[in-house]
């Protein structure tokens, strides 16, 4: 009897141990993309914090690619669940500006949340960084001066067969740092927005 009693409490220690091992293992995992239900209060004017402001305020991911210039995973599981998203807005995760919409996304199969113009072309804007040795065009932020990825033209996407982009444009942003606003119609099966403003 005192033997059964110790392999059960062995048995509960072990299961314990697994889920506080996998619990630890989830919260390793990449932050999937957080959808609100409706639009977030947009800001009034440029927002500065410090980097102990922004820290507590975003997750370790989300501050080394908005306040560091860092980069997420291509093809991860952040990329994976922006493709399977239907109509609606982006916004940024660090003001909650608007940024994209699901009106300017296209499948560009770079392994990023790809756009070929903003929504709210006054909320982005562009500067160039040599981070990788050659000039690249950086896109930030124009409200907190987060970095949201790059910007990249020339690459023909214009012509692409059945899947022309009107700019010619890839906007290649890291889904990380963007919130999803789903359009309301979408009930009714409709993705096309209504009285969407630019
Ligand atoms: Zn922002």
């Amino acid at each position: 009897m005192n033997r059964n009693y110790k392999t059960m409490k062995r048995r509960t220690l072990l299961s314990t141990a697994a889920v506080a091992a996998f619990g630890k293992y989830s919260f390793a995992e990449e932050k999937i993309i957080e959808v609100l239900e409706k639009e977030p209060t947009q800001p009034n004017g440029v927002i500065k914090k410090t980097a102990e402001e922004w820290k507590k305020e975003l997750t370790p991911e989300q501050y080394r690619i908005l306040r560091e210039a860092g980069t997420e995973r291509a093809n991860g599981k952040v990329y994976e669940e922006f493709k399977k998203q239907g109509g609606g807005t982006y916004y940024c995760a660090g003001c909650d500006a608007e940024l994209f919409s699901s009106e300017e996304k296209f499948d560009s199969h770079c392994g990023w949340p790809s756009f070929y113009d903003p929504s709210k072309a006054k909320n982005i804007k562009t500067d160039v960084d040599y981070h990788l040795g050659y000039a690249r065009t950086e896109v930030r932020c124009a409200v907190c001066d987060g970095h949201l990825g790059h910007v990249f033209s020339g690459e023909k996407f214009e012509s692409l067969g059945g899947k022309k982009t009107p700019t010619g444009k890839r906007y290649c942003i890291n889904g990380t740092v963007l919130k999803f606003v789903p359009f309301p119609d979408k009930k009714d099966g409709a993705e096309k927005k209504t009285d969407k403003k630019k």
